[in-house]
């Protein structure tokens, strides 16, 4: 029996990528379905610290995120909610080669008009008083950088899809993707099944076991990530506004939170995961990270180069959660050349909060007109299909850890400089 006749669309997952592409799809007047194996937000959209940094590795990237911020504005007065937070970024080095990375990005920047430039050792201090920058030798700052609020982000998609008649449904897995003639015909789910002539996998970490259900290979793995969060300290006061820092010789990033500051690493040796591994009922805001665990350690004390009063008995909490990420670092997006009507959306790498208000328009403009007016090579979902060393899982998980473990590690070229 078909749980929803009739249906046009149906999207697996309600993070952000599922909940934006649903919500753009009914702007376009779709019938359309969300599936949601617990509940909206659980997975890794629950878990992310939201940072925004606008200006990417291309043009074209750059200007997907600022048509996105476009897309934040609507939805903000849409929704009744203030989802960005406007705070600017500051890039810091305290290398010769990351000051030139640095040098490199605000020229590439500038050529695209993109709004940054340097700024001077002391007016960096002067705006970041708890931040240590007796070492800095090179820094720029992009005032319109900030972070999207997660939390309001998946709640304001959904409030507005379900004003335009999206249907959620929560605690429902989907088990299988039904396939009829080579083309898809649906989902079997826990309760039975829904038709639809589309069906979206925007499964996050999960999303290469979806696939598997199509006998796609999605070339994605599930990597583990850690962030802290100081409680407010009148010592080191963090202005609700004070610049997100971004600080790849120490591998971190920072943005302020409550009164206290986040910051997060991308480590050389992180975690990994395999989701098929996890309770079935598994919801990532339960992950507890321990005080005593290799990453956590590490965390508080590359977190004390940048902050030295920062330390383990400083009053914090410890977030972990866990990231899709692909072997190059971009997002997926678009359909496999396998199943018709079976389209991907995994915008991940730990930007999918800041990229999925444009991700999902472009979804739905990929969907109902079969293209869109960016060029999309860059995430385009098929570019690893049939590319040999990217077809097994073993070489998929290699190449995401290497990609993660590199990814605030090494020093980039010109022309492939931003990253988170
Ligand atoms: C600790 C951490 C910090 C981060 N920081 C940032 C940041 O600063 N900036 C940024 O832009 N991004 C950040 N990210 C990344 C960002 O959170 C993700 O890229 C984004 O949330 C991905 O959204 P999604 O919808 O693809 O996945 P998810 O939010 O994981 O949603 C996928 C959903 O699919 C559901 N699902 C899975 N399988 C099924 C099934 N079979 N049937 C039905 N439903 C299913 C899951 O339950 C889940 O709710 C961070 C991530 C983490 C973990």
């Amino acid at each position: 029996m078909n749980l929803f006749p009739n249906a046009e669309i149906i999207v697996i997952g309600g993070g952000v990528a599922g909940l934006s592409t649903a919500m753009q799809l009914a702007m376009r007047g779709q019938k359309v379905i969300v599936l949601e194996r617990q509940r909206l937000g659980c997975g890794s959209s629950g878990r992310a610290a939201g940072l925004l940094g606008q200006l990417r590795g291309t043009a074209e990237h750059t200007r997907m995120l600022a048509d996105g911020m476009e897309i934040v504005k609507d939805l903000e007065q849409r929704a009744g909610v203030e989802i960005y937070v406007k705070t600017g970024s500051l890039r810091i080095a305290e290398t010769p080669e990351r000051a030139q990375e640095i040098k490199d990005l605000v020229a590439m920047g500038k050529s695209i008009e993109f709004n940054i430039d340097h700024i001077s050792i002391a007016e960096t201090a002067r705006r970041l008083p708890y931040m240590k920058t007796d070492d800095l030798i090179e820094a720029c700052f992009s005032p319109t950088d900030g972070h999207l609020q997660p939390a309001e982000l998946v709640s304001a998609y959904h409030k507005v899809g379900k004003g335009l008649g999206v249907r959620y449904e929560i605690n429902c897995p989907v088990e299988q993707v039904v396939i009829e003639a080579g083309q898809v015909k649906g989902v079997k789910t826990s309760r039975g099944e829904f038709h639809a002539p589309v069906v979206v996998n925007a499964a996050g970490p999960w999303s290469y076991l979806v696939a598997d259900l199509a006998e796609e290979t999605l070339p994605t793995a599930a990597i583990g990530h850690y962030y802290l969060t100081t409680r407010p300290d009148p010592n080191h006061p963090v202005d609700r506004l004070s610049p997100a820092v971004r600080n790849r010789h120490h591998r971190l990033y920072t943005r302020p939170e409550s009164g206290g500051l986040i910051v997060g690493i991308y480590e050389a040796e992180p975690v990994e995961y395999d989701m098929e591994k996890l309770p079935k009922d598994f919801d990532m805001s339960s992950m507890k990270a321990g005080r005593d665990s290799m990453n956590v350690a590490l965390l508080i004390h590359l977190a004390q180069q940048r902050f030295p009063w920062i330390n383990e008995r400083t009053p914090m909490t410890i977030s972990t959660g866990i990231m899709t990420f692909t072997p190059d670092g971009k997002g997926l997006c678009g359909p496999l050349p396998e199943v018709p009507g079976l389209f991907h959306c995994s915008c991940c790498s730990g930007h999918g909060i800041m990229q999925s208000p444009i991700v999902g328009k472009v979804m739905a403009d990929l969907i109902l007109d079969g293209k869109t007016k960016y060029d999309l090579e860059f995430m385009a979902a098929d570019r690893f299909h049939d590319l040999p060393g990217y077809q097994e899982r073993a070489d998929i998980k290699r190449k995401c850890y290497e990609m993660y473990a590199s990814y605030y590690g090494r020093v980039e070229r010109p022309n492939a400089v931003a990253k988170n």
